[in-house]
């Protein structure tokens, strides 16, 4: 996933974490559709590229 504006990877949505005892650990349960690029550190729209080999 890139930012639709500058296209940068360091991007994050907005999320569920569930606790997890057994695992001690939190587990993503649920994204939102809203997004953050932190180079532009505002909203953003992704986009998904293909990974270049
Ligand atoms: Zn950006």
């Amino acid at each position: 996933m890139l930012c639709g504006i500058c296209g940068s990877t360091n991007v994050s949505r907005d999320a569920w974490g569930e606790w997890d005892v057994a695992a001690q650990e939190w587990l993503l349960r649920t994204v939102f559709d809203y997004a953050h690029c932190h180079s532009c550190d505002a909203e953003t729209r992704l986009v998904e590229a293909q990974l270049k080999d």
